[in-house]
């Protein structure tokens, strides 16, 4: 069993095009989640698999329908945040108002506790260390918010464990997937990863981590299935790529994982192995 996660959030989100489109320019962009996600969650009900989505603030604020279609196809909602800012541009109090309220808001809509949260950009690192208490006092169960490699500009910290693990404070933690090579930790899970790597790369890496046993942890964008995504003109050449490589495959790909791996999601697999402690 392996773990797929869906960060929910709408193209012009992403930390990418941060410094190309303001927060306060989010309300005139052409939206295309709902489309995307009614496209993503026939594809997991194609295949019976259930997913954790990790659902933006700003996007459950403004379709509270699509948090409650996705809760009550099965699938689990954890927390994304509130409004997309990495963790290293706030600062501690900004950051507990929003992780609350966020996941307020999603327990509202749906009547159920949220155990989950993710970080913008698994903005959790070196310097970002103190969030992890704000995020277990919010009352949260897990973080998937560290991405175990070297860090590199957004993210990244490579003295961490590779598999599940408890913080100091007992937050447990759930890592996107890597496998080593040669002694470096190298992503895979998901999102550009999935994107850049030809398909039977990202299956065979899967293999390795299930031969290691643990589960993959798989984490995809809406927009990244959504070929007639918007594209913004002026872009720089590495946000371009970052934004825009192989949209058109993602669908093909996802598919095929699909058909390849069995799914489910993060709360299945921690009442299954961590209990309820
Ligand atoms: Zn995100």
């Amino acid at each position: 069993m392996n773990l797929l996660t869906i960060d929910v959030e709408d193209w012009f989100h992403t930390s990418a095009l941060e410094s190309y489109i303001s927060r306060e320019q989010w309300d005139a962009q052409e939206s295309r989640i709902e489309r995307n996600l009614i496209q993503l969650l026939d594809l997991l009900h194609q295949r019976e698999i259930k997913a954790t989505f990790f659902i933006l603030g700003w996007v459950a604020a403004r379709y509270p329908q699509l948090v409650m279609e996705i809760a009550a196809a099965g699938h689990e909602i954890a927390s994304h945040g509130w409004r997309h800012q990495l963790i290293y541009h706030l600062d501690p109090t900004t950051f507990r108002d929003y992780t609350r309220r966020a996941k307020q808001l999603l327990e509202d809509i749906t009547g159920q506790e949220v155990l989950g949260y993710r970080a913008t950009s698994f903005s959790v690192v070196k310097k970002t260390l103190w969030a992890l208490d704000i995020i277990k006092e919010a009352g949260f169960r897990y973080d998937s918010s560290i991405f175990p490699i070297r860090h590199h500009d957004l993210y990244g910290m490579a003295d961490v464990p590779r598999f599940p693990f408890r913080h100091d404070n007992g937050l447990l933690e759930i890592p996107p997937s890597t496998v080593t090579v040669g002694g470096k930790n190298i992503p895979f899970g998901g999102g550009g990863y999935f994107r850049l790597y030809p398909y039977p790369l990202t299956k065979a890496m899967i293999k390795a981590v299930n031969r290691q046993g643990y589960p993959a942890v798989i984490y995809l964008h809406p927009w990244e299935l959504d070929p007639e995504c918007p594209r913004l003109k002026g872009l720089d050449r590495r946000t371009g790529f970052r934004q825009y490589v192989n949209l058109h495959k993602t669908a093909g790909r996802l598919e095929r994982l699909l058909a390849d791996f069995q799914f489910g999601t993060m709360a299945a697999y921690i009442a299954d192995n961590f209990g309820t402690g």
